[in-house]
């Protein structure tokens, strides 16, 4: 099984080798002792905008540029 290394959003602490699978993405920090869950942060990945060159036209004729 995978583990995961999360930095506890609370304290910053590192928690290290976690079963977030097991836990769907709860982890109890061992520092201090706050309950998270990160299944969110470890799942998804951040989405990078990216400007299309027809969206760059209308925001253009728009006049908004
Ligand atoms: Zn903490």
């Amino acid at each position: 099984m995978k583990t995961y290394d999360v930095s506890c959003p609370c304290c910053g602490h590192r928690n290290k080798d976690l079963y977030l699978e097991e836990t769907e993405g709860w982890m109890e920090c061992e520092k201090c002792g706050e309950v998270t869950q990160v299944s969110k942060h470890f799942e998804k990945r951040v989405k990078i905008p990216v400007f299309r060159m027809e969206d760059l036209g209308k925001v253009m004729a728009a006049g908004l540029i």
